[in-house]
């Protein structure tokens, strides 16, 4: 990016606000908030919003604010909250879900365990559970496709049960999400956050550049020097007074940072194993329309739709979640009426089309679904822009493959949402800013603890997430107490039966 500061808004070609995908800020992010706090930002959050789900037939579900309801114990209460929300999936249906919540307390009971789970398919889980067609088709794979950014089929069993119990199930509110109530994260964020560990740390940022190969030193202890180059002017530099790397790149960037860095592939094997796992390309596009389509969601999901092309795919009202902002989303132009962002994951075909092609699936396929009157609106300016390979992919078996926190060179340490984090791994899981932000404290502190950077006495404190339910605990002490010695006997559970 020119400018990953975030001082410098990023504009449309007509100068019209543009931000690469919408993120949300679930309940428990307690770091993200704390930082809120610290920069004294707390009031850029959103009030929680209620999502919705369409699919071809319309509305097939809506999750409210679970926080608002009478709370219970997890997953009662998500239950009992969302009895009347489904429109179209029978109870039995939904009721079939019973088998997955009894594999997750299963999930953590050895690492051995974990990592069965993760050679696992959620898809093939999913049917050994018992799980109904109409479920895994009409609930599950949707909110894999726009959680994890890929069907079932394609994801690790083990991280798809992670992110479900983290953003679902873990409370009656775990789903609860809010968002940026004007602006963009960059600026609300990223600038205040810069704008301090400049002033107070000299942090110096370079913009434009790439660092293209690290070199490091002959007992491959230490890293030795970096290179770097300039995008716009194509020169390169050299800082070869490194003290330690933070490699807070994601699996595209360590692809080709690898390639370039044969000493580092020689010393640090499992960087070179990281490099190796698949991404995801996503597509976000914005429309600004010339009338306000009076949707009641926020937040809304599509599914099953066959213009996603297999596809996830979400839409945010901009208009209604930055009410107060609406002169700001237009630029120097009138408002006029709505502003859409809608995001595509898994877009490899959709990213293949056209941009007048993705604006035309929108207003004719997708958004009339969800209200008559988008058919009727006219698109008055839009804007579509492309990421290949820019999301970490969690297929099956690549758990062992991610990238360690520690790597076996002293100083280079790895952050970012798809980093193992092992003694330091937190609650905070899948593709998540809270992740990602966490990892990179976490990375840091260990430069810190290890003595790598001189900064003792500031090591940043980690908050964890709130300790899991009673029942859940009890659940998985009693699961392992049965199922341990079972093991020992020879028994397996019987989706670790090929
Ligand atoms: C469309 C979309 C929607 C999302 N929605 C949500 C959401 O609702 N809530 C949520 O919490 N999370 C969401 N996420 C996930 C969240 O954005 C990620 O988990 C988070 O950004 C991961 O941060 P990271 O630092 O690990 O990686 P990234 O944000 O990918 O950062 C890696 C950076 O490294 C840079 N880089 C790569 N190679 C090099 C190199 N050689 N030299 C220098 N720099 C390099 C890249 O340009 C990039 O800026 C969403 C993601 C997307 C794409």
């Amino acid at each position: 990016m020119p400018d990953p500061t975030g001082s410098q808004p990023i504009t449309t070609k007509s100068g019209k606000p543009f931000e690469a995908g919408t993120r949300g800020f679930w309940k428990d992010y307690p770091n993200i908030n704390a930082l809120t706090d610290e920069l004294g930002v707390a009031d850029i959050f959103t009030d929680f919003t209620t999502s919705a789900f369409w699919s071809p037939d319309g509305l097939e579900a809506t999750a409210p604010v679970f926080g608002d309801a009478p709370q219970w114990p997890s997953p009662l209460g998500q239950m009992l909250a969302t009895v009347t929300n489904f429109t179209r999936l029978p109870i039995e249906d939904r009721l079939s879900i019973a088998g997955l919540l009894y594999a997750m307390l299963d999930l953590y009971r050895s690492d051995r365990i974990f990592q069965q789970y993760d050679d696992l398919d959620a898809q093939s889980l999913f049917v050994k559970l018992g799980i109904s067609d109409r479920l895994i088709n009409e609930f599950l794979r949707p909110t894999l496709l726009v959680g994890l950014f890929k069907p079932p089929e394609e994801l690790s069993a083990a991280v798809t049960m992670e992110l479900l119990y983290y953003y679902a199930l873990a409370h009656q509110d775990s789903f609860d999400v809010r968002w940026i109530r004007s602006k963009s994260i960059a600026e609300h964020l990223f600038a205040p956050l810069s704008r301090r560990l400049i002033s107070r740390h000299r942090l110096q940022v370079l913009g434009g550049t790439l660092a293209t190969r690290i070199i490091v030193s002959p007992d491959s202890r230490r890293v030795s020097s970096v290179e770097l180059q300039h995008v716009a002017t194509n020169t390169m530099q050299v800082i070869d007074d490194a003290d330690a790397v933070v490699l807070a790149v994601g699996v595209r960037g360590l692809k080709a940072l690898m390639a370039q860095s044969p000493e580092l592939s020689q010393a640090a094997p499992e960087l070179v194993g990281a490099a190796s796992l698949g991404s995801i390309d996503v597509v976000s596009a914005r429309l600004w329309l010339d009338r306000a389509v009076p949707i009641a969601y926020p937040a809304n999901v599509f599914s099953r739709f066959d213009a996603l092309k297999g596809s996830g795919g979400t839409f945010f009202m901009l208009d209604q979640l930055q009410k107060d902002a609406q002169q700001a989303l237009w630029g120097d132009e009138q408002p006029q009426g709505s502003v859409i962002a809608s995001d595509f994951y898994n877009a490899s075909a959709i990213a293949a089309m056209s941009d007048q092609e993705i604006i035309d699936r929108l207003t004719h396929d997708l958004l009339p679904i969800a209200h008559p009157e988008f058919s009727h609106a006219r698109v008055v300016d839009s804007e579509v822009r492309r990421y290949p390979g820019s999301v970490s992919l969690f297929s099956p078996g690549s758990f062992r493959k991610r990238p360690p926190l520690e790597t076996s060179v002293a100083s280079i340490v790895c952050a970012g949402d798809w980093v193992r984090m092992g003694d330091q791994e937190h609650g905070a899981k899948g593709l998540c800013q809270e992740r990602a932000y966490v990892c990179g404290l976490e990375a840091a502190n260990s430069l810190i603890r290890r003595k790598i950077v001189n900064g003792a006495g500031h090591a940043h404190p980690v908050l964890p997430i709130r300790a899991d339910e009673p029942q859940v605990v009890l659940g998985r002490a009693l699961n392992k107490l049965v199922m341990d010695p079972l093991e020992t006997l020879g028994l397996k559970l019987p989706w670790f039966n090929s």
